[in-house]
């Protein structure tokens, strides 16, 4: 029997349209074709931003607390979807239905649960008393058209993470999935038809320098919000000069994990390992903490800790709850990610374990873009391998003595996203979080995001946070009785 393949559309305007062309997607597990999505261009740009504008000054107008009501309603959607769309995003990206299914979808309800009760947030302002007849007061106001850009290794948590908050401050939203992983995200797009007013949520797919580019350029779009790359946060940020949209970047990372002698070393193992740079989404994490800094006095210790840790991964089909480590999200990705394998020897990085690829890693699946976690030492931190973002499960270990030494060593990186420290040394794990420059720090733990707490970089790594006031401006009034 033929089986069709599943053809996904955008949504704008409360329609689900089919785009002129469209392209392949790819289950990286195999490395086969199983959905098309659309292939969006300026044309699809120009008729989501028309949708979302024309939408705006309705959605923007209702009271917070209607709001709250459409976002309830979405929350409920991913309880009753959960299972469902965690399997399509595992198929569509790698990730594997462990992550998806267990540790994402359960926060998705939750994320937007959250968001519906900040709607009254977004319209809270200060009053001020300037004078016996002179009142000061500020209102907060939604942008209008916010253009968030996503990437593929964690599409349904990163669209919750903007849209709900966007949404929920009056703004309508134009959501641009990456063209690696589209489909659960189009997905959501056909669930949510139903749910929200035509023209406050619009999704287009396509290619970021096609139909991203259009979107940051239009002069209607009112705020941007990226999580992605450092260099596209770069290339947005020249496109869209000329309108001079205020922005928020979640970018890159290569987050330094660094290991005293006086850490509990069972913990300290998860955490270098299982909850970092290996598994879940095979390294292609943005906090992944793929510098691993150890104290000499425990360096052959933990090294050997590792490597057992890493040979009790499975790697195997994603989709098989028994999976702890997924494959590589596409063939340019893999292609990056095998390029840092051969500059790692070039460099004279020693190799500890790994750095096997494709079907010799995983037989059964020889068609999907494989990698074995891989591990390398050494004391140079200026190569490139640790310095540039791999985004693989690749990572370079690499000995310290002193605080001091550990400290210049994890700040000596263009990038400030995450940090991990173990120990047991209160004043220690203080001084670690005052001097390390990067947007988060873990004490004893790794990978937790709380919703509540900020995620956002610093250097490199970006600036702002998906919040809800982050999708607010500030207006002034100075009212004379
Ligand atoms: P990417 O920057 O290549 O793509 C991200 C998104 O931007 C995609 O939707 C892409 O189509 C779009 N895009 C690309 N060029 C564009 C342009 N010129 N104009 C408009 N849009 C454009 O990143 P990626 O490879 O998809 O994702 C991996 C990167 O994302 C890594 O660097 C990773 O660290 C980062 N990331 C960061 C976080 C965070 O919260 N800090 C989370 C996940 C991923």
């Amino acid at each position: 029997m033929l089986v069709r393949m599943p053809e996904y559309r955008n949504l704008i305007g409360g329609e689900l349209l089919p785009a002129p062309r469209t392209m392949d997607s790819v289950n990286p597990a195999t490395g086969e074709v199983w959905a098309t999505i659309p292939a969006s261009g300026p044309g699809e740009a120009e008729a989501a931003v028309a949708a979302a504008r024309q939408a705006f000054p309705a959605w923007s107008a209702l009271p917070a607390l209607a709001r709250t009501g459409y976002l309830r309603e979405v929350a409920k959607l991913f309880e009753r979807h959960a299972e469902e769309l965690a399997r399509l995003e595992t198929r569509d990206n790698g990730r594997i239905l462990r992550d998806t299914l267990r540790r994402d979808l359960p926060g998705m309800a939750m994320l937007w649960q959250l968001a519906a009760g900040q709607c009254l947030d977004a319209v809270k302002g200060d009053t001020v008393i300037l004078g016996p007849d002179t009142l000061g007061m500020t209102r907060r106001e939604p942008y209008g058209v916010a253009v968030c850009i996503i990437p593929w290794n964690s599409p349904i948590s990163t669209f919750s993470a903007k849209a709900a908050y966007a949404l929920a401050a009056g703004n309508t939203v134009i959501v641009k999935p990456a063209e690696q992983a589209s489909a659960s995200v189009l997905r959501l797009g056909e669930l949510l038809a139903p749910v929200l007013p035509p023209g406050v949520l619009n999704i287009v797919s396509g290619l970021g320098e096609e139909v991203g580019d259009a979107l940051v350029r239009h002069r209607d779009v009112g705020k941007i919000s990226l999580t992605g790359s450092t260099a596209t946060g770069q290339a947005i940020t020249r496109a869209s000069a000329d309108s001079l949209k205020p922005m928020t970047f979640e970018l890159g990372g290569k987050s330094p994990n660094i290991v005293f002698p006086d850490a509990d070393l069972d913990a300290a193992t998860r955490g270098v390992t299982v909850n970092s740079v290996y598994t879940g989404n095979a390294g292609q994490v943005c906090v992944a903490g793929s510098r691993i800094l150890i104290h000499r006095s425990i360096w052959d210790d933990l090294i050997g800790r590792i490597r057992a840790a890493c040979a009790n991964l499975v790697l195997a089909d994603p989709l098989d709850l028994a999976t702890t480590m997924g494959p590589i999200v596409s063939a340019g990705q893999y292609q990056h990610v095998t390029s840092y394998l051969e500059l790692a020897e070039k460099e004279g990085a020693e190799l500890v374990f790994g750095a096997r690829v494709g079907a010799e890693v995983v037989p059964g699946l020889p068609g999907g873009y494989w990698v074995a976690p891989t591990l390398y030492t050494t004391t140079d931190n200026s190569l490139r391998v640790c310095q540039e973002e791999i985004f693989g499960p690749v990572a370079v270990a690499l000995p310290f003595s002193t605080d001091e030494e550990a400290l210049e060593i994890a700040n000596d990186s263009p990038y400030g996203l995450a940090a991990g420290v173990w120990t047991r040394d209160l004043g220690r794990a203080h001084r670690f979080v005052r001097d390390l420059r990067s947007g988060t720090v873990w004490v004893n733990t790794f990978r937790q995001m709380p919703p509540g707490l900020p995620f956002g970089g610093v250097k490199d790594s970006g600036y702002g946070h998906d919040a809800v006031l982050e999708y607010t401006r500030e207006k002034a009034a100075i009212i004379q009785i």
